[in-house]
């Protein structure tokens, strides 16, 4: 089922976009849980972490990787550090059924999260 993702990566409700190719975008969270707080997510609809075929998917999150390594390096929290996330399921806290890594940094990060 469509989310409120797909309305951003049609361009029918606006975003902050931050890199986008043919097949990721990333765009800054509306609700920033810390100084730098970017969402990328593939432009197919993949509900979650567990809706993920490696086989089939692995070139997709190479690239949000990759995308998230570049983003991390241009806002300046590569050297420092961040932290990569992919929130599952109820229990993962996942609000939003279009699968999307966060990206946090800027400020110093605490385990176990809440
Ligand atoms: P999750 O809890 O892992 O599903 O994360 C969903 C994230 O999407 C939350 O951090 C929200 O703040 C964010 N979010 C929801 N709607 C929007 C929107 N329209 N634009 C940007 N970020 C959004």
């Amino acid at each position: 089922m469509s989310t409120i993702f797909s309305k951003i990566i049609n361009k029918e409700i606006p975003a902050d976009i931050v890199f986008e190719t043919d097949t990721i975008l990333a765009f800054k969270d509306v609700n920033p849980q810390a100084p730098v707080h970017i969402l990328i997510i593939p432009k197919v609809e993949i509900p979650k972490v567990t809706d993920i075929i490696v086989k089939e998917h692995d070139g997709l999150l190479g690239e949000m990787i990759d995308a998230a390594n570049k983003l991390a390096k241009e806002m300046g929290i590569a050297e420092d550090g961040f932290r990569l996330v992919f929130n599952c399921g109820d229990k993962g806290g996942q609000e939003v059924y279009h699968l999307h890594l966060h990206l946090l940094g800027g400020r110093q990060m605490k385990w176990p999260p809440g």
